[in-house]
């Protein structure tokens, strides 16, 4: 059996830059708590992304949740989001006992339709709006932010795939009112685990800090008067972080190149298309979905990799099909179902060198009688 091709895993810089910050913290036994690898790892994120300011947290997830009560989103208000996406974009909304409506993509972008989501605020008065950039793909943000203002309703940017990934020249994360990024394991660059919250106001940076912190009032007999949360980020994973920064411009570059290798190996299959590269974004290509419509299914093509020992994957499961958010309403068409029943992912690990994407390519072509 050849070597497994994996569809993204965690990848550390040559020069073990990582290393060396999580060595510094081993030095100085800042191993906790916090300390100045999360100090950094803020300040060099926000630097990076251009905006004022972040917090280091857990998760993705965390900071979504933090994002949603820095929107004052509580029990009972209703939070649209869009549906073709991972569950970790819509959980928080029901750790706050708020209600999802769920959006549906267009083809153009494959992420928040904004005529579905005029739609929906004819119909519904959310308190927060969850736009998501897919794959790396940058939703188009410019229609979505005008309604969101039109409202007068907050913007969160679930940004966890798309670190890297700008729109119109402004990083995707920082567009909105808040935006997040996560370090999973899978995601273009990794922390082990872990996640940023980021926007433009010093004053709810510092308030998710204080949550995720236990909210702590200023007492020495540890005063609340607020729920808390453990979502910080541990000393340690940030300096992995902050090494790993320093190879996300690397990452991007060779995201971007096996996307075009795929487009260009898989062109003369007509019934294999890629998404759109909008005129307006240039992403970070995370992850090269692909859809094909024929007599060749995404699951033929998936188990036919499997076979070889390559691992693709399904695209995200629209969250209005999921059992568990069956009650929750839904605006739009077809679309994110027809993408999720007609797409895939392919494997588009940045360690995967030419010669094995070009395994990944001629295994497909031989689907197609090529
Ligand atoms: C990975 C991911 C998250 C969650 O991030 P974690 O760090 O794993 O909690 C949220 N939304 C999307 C779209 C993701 O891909």
């Amino acid at each position: 059996m050849e070597k497994r091709i994996l569809l993204s895993s965690p990848h550390m810089s040559d020069e073990k830059f990582e290393e060396q910050f999580v060595q510094e913290a081993f030095d100085t036994n800042w191993i906790a708590p916090l300390g100045k690898n999360v100090d950094g790892f803020e300040k060099e994120l926000a630097q990076y992304v251009g905006i004022d300011h972040a917090a280091a947290l857990s998760s993705g997830t965390a900071a979504i949740h933090l994002a949603l009560k820095a929107a004052d989103v509580k029990a009972g208000d209703i939070v649209f989001c869009q549906s073709l996406t991972f569950s970790a974009s819509v959980n928080p909304i029901i750790y706050q006992g708020a209600k999802p409506v769920f959006i549906d993509s267009d083809y153009d972008t494959w992420n928040m339709d904004p005529k579905a989501l005029a739609k929906a605020f004819e119909l519904y008065t959310p308190k927060a709006v969850i736009v998501v950039h897919l794959y790396g793909q940058s939703a188009d943000m410019d229609p979505i932010i005008a309604l969101c203002k039109k409202y007068n309703v907050s913007l969160i940017e679930d940004a966890a795939e798309s670190l890297g990934t700008t729109y119109k020249g402004k990083h995707t994360g920082t567009l909105g009112d808040y935006g997040i990024y996560s370090f999973n394991g899978n995601k273009i660059i990794t922390t082990s685990g872990g996640g940023m919250f980021v926007c433009n106001e010093a004053e709810r940076t510092e308030k998710v800090r204080f949550w995720s912190t236990q909210s702590r009032d200023q007492a020495a007999h540890y005063q609340h008067s607020e729920i808390g949360y453990n979502y910080r980020m541990s000393n340690i994973s940030a300096g992995i972080g902050r090494g790993q920064l320093k190879v996300l411009d690397d990452r991007v570059t060779k995201k971007r190149s096996i996307f075009a290798r795929y487009k260009a190996g898989l062109s003369d299959i007509s019934e294999i298309t890629f998404p759109n590269e909008n005129e307006w974004e240039f992403s970070n290509h995370w992850l090269s979905p692909m859809l094909v419509r024929g007599k060749v299914t995404p699951t033929i093509i998936l188990e036919e990799l499997e076979k070889h020992n390559i691992e693709g994957r399904p695209l995200w499961k629209p969250m209005h099909l999921q059992p568990i958010f069956e009650e929750f309403d839904f605006v739009g068409d077809k679309v994110a179902e027809d993408l999720f029943e007609k797409g895939l992912c392919l494997p588009s690990d940045s360690k995967m060198s030419e010669a094995e994407q070009d395994r990944v390519i001629e295994i497909i072509k031989s689907l197609f009688g090529e």
